[in-house]
């Protein structure tokens, strides 16, 4: 029934593989048709091709934003060949069936990411393009669309082979592509507009993307899975360069995210901020310090909890030395990211082939704005990132006692942390460094706790008199509902503590603070995350 491919209308903005198809459809006696740049390049190169305006009998019109939009092309298209109804009209007004459709659109995103201004941005919508795309891809039953070049040699190779014939499981396929590419160009369009008219509202944004990598596998090894960039250019594990190693896993993405936004939050070290590490197990921080240098915050890191950290991640804001290089590749490490490396620091990495290096060029900006997206049984929900920022003068002191400015840099430094620490979150800091994390827990006293504890494996393994938790800042992510859990920190020898306040017991956690000595501020902001 389905009759050999006769026709095929080309119309493509990149033209890089344009004339050795073109030639290979007109050897296979194909007749083109083409839009006007598209035929000029045929023409030029020698071949047969008539032009849309002959088929129309209209000219390409007002800089070419109406070329193809005529019954002529579009009948051509949508005309079903069994349909009796479909084939009289066609045959009374002189529409002659399209068989294939090649076509890549003005280039939108292109025009956007090369940061043209507004007009030429709007004047690579393309309207006919997305329009025949549909109409080719609606009529797959008779149509072939290619809307890539690669698509054109799968096509290409099924005429060779089936006399001039193409599949109907290709033509659905190429369908299906079709659809995924005009719904992605009018994401795209959306999301524009969303940018530069600043409106972030969910329902105005629309999720896409382009495939940055199939995965193995997802979580677990019977989830498939797949990486998208979405096009923000956020500096990132996903426009990260990877320098060497394994393929990156679905779970070191996650994580290896964790593990930059939270290095993140201390600013870059090549323009003054402190040079800070950051070490991620499951999504959490298992050890978080600044130092002078990137080798003693690594290793100050390392202290808070050498036994997670094995098979970790590790993430630092600023360039990455050798010597540095040389201290992680003595523990088992997924993954390393940063925004530059030495070429020493990478000619380290060499000798721990299945590592993977990511170097980022920049670290992103905490306080930038974008959505996320959790899926639930039956809906997805959305909401800005949380880059919620705490300025030192929201900070609030409730207690008699004041910090000391010793103790109010390490409460800030645990106030960042917690951000980056699932819910319930207890961080205690010590002189920069992350004396004890409590991550996930179901109450709040557990954290806490939990923390404690794991500063007292960490002065056992490094044989220290004294868990650094003494004299420690102890930061909660959310309120604390009872003052159990600040006293258990103050049990732990935390004497400072940072917390965003706004428990209707407030009253009786500062009193149970003045009474234990500490000295409490409120951020008047809490830091969820699940
Ligand atoms: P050409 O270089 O052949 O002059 O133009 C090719 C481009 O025009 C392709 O990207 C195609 O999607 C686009 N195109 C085809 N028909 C129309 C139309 O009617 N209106 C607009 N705006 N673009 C079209």
């Amino acid at each position: 029934r389905m009759r050999p491919v006769a026709r095929a209308l080309l119309s493509v903005s990149d033209k890089s593989r344009l004339i050795d198809q073109a030639r290979a459809l007109a050897d296979l006696g194909v007749e083109l048709i083409s839009t006007g740049g598209t035929k000029r390049a045929i023409a030029e190169a020698g071949m047969p091709v008539s032009d849309v305006a002959d088929l129309t009998g209209f000219p390409e019109m007002m800089d070419g934003r109406v070329k193809t939009l005529h019954p002529a092309v579009h009948g051509g298209l949508l005309g079903e060949r069994d349909l009796p109804s479909h084939v009289a009209a066609m045959s009374a007004h002189n529409i002659a069936p399209i068989d294939l459709l090649i076509v890549n659109l003005y280039p939108f995103e292109q025009a956007v990411s090369s940061g043209a201004d507004y007009e030429t941005c709007i004047e690579n919508i393309d309207i006919g393009g997305p329009a025949m795309i549909r109409a080719g891809a609606k009529n797959h039953a008779h149509v072939a669309v290619c809307v890539d070049a690669d698509d054109v040699d799968a096509v290409l190779a099924e005429l060779r082979e089936h006399d001039g014939l193409t599949s109907g499981t290709l033509r659905q396929k190429l369908a299906h592509k079709a659809f995924a590419r005009t719904a992605h160009y009018d994401a795209a369009i959306s999301n524009y507009f969303a940018d530069i008219r600043g409106d972030m509202a969910p329902d105005y944004r629309i999720q896409g993307g382009s495939l940055r990598q199939s995965l193995r596998y997802g979580e677990n090894p019977h989830q498939t899975a797949a990486f998208y960039a979405d096009g923000s250019d956020r500096p990132g594990v996903a426009t990260a360069e990877q320098l060497q190693g394994k393929a990156l896993s679905y779970n070191n993405i996650n994580d290896t995210d964790a593990a930059y936004e939270l290095v993140a939050e201390f600013g870059d070290a090549r323009n003054g901020a402190k040079p800070t590490v950051a070490i991620i197990k499951h999504a959490n921080p298992c050890g978080v310090a600044t130092g002078d240098d990137f080798v003693s915050a690594y290793r100050a890191a390392l202290a808070c909890d050498p036994v997670s950290a094995f098979g970790g991640i590790v993430a630092l804001n600023g360039l990455l030395d050798a010597e540095t290089a040389t201290e992680i590749v003595k523990v088992f490490t997924e993954v390393v990211i940063a925004p530059a490396a030495t070429d020493d620091a990478i000619a380290v990495f060499k000798k721990k082939k299945n590592l993977r290096l990511l170097i980022a060029g920049d670290l992103p900006d905490p306080k930038a704005g974008s959505l996320t997206y959790r899926n639930v049984a039956g809906g997805v929900l959305v909401q800005d990132r949380d880059n919620g920022h705490v300025a030192e003068t929201d900070l609030k002191v409730v207690t008699k006692r004041a910090p000391s400015d010793i103790e109010m840099a390490d409460l800030r430094m645990a106030w960042k942390v917690a951000k980056h620490v699932k819910s319930n979150a207890i961080v205690y800091v010590k002189d920069g460094a992350t004396a004890g994390i409590g991550a996930g827990q179901m109450s709040r006293i557990d954290a806490a706790r939990i923390a404690a504890g794991k500063a007292e494996d960490a002065m056992e393994a490094a044989g220290w008199d004294q868990p650094k938790t003494v004299g420690s800042a102890v930061s909660s992510d959310a309120f604390f509902p009872f003052a159990d859990g600040m006293l258990a920190a103050a049990k732990a020898g935390a004497t400072s503590v940072i917390q965003p306040g706004g428990s209707i017991r407030d009253q009786e956690v500062i009193d149970a603070a003045d009474a234990a000595g500490l000295a409490m501020v409120f951020t008047g902001m809490r830091h969820f995350r699940h």
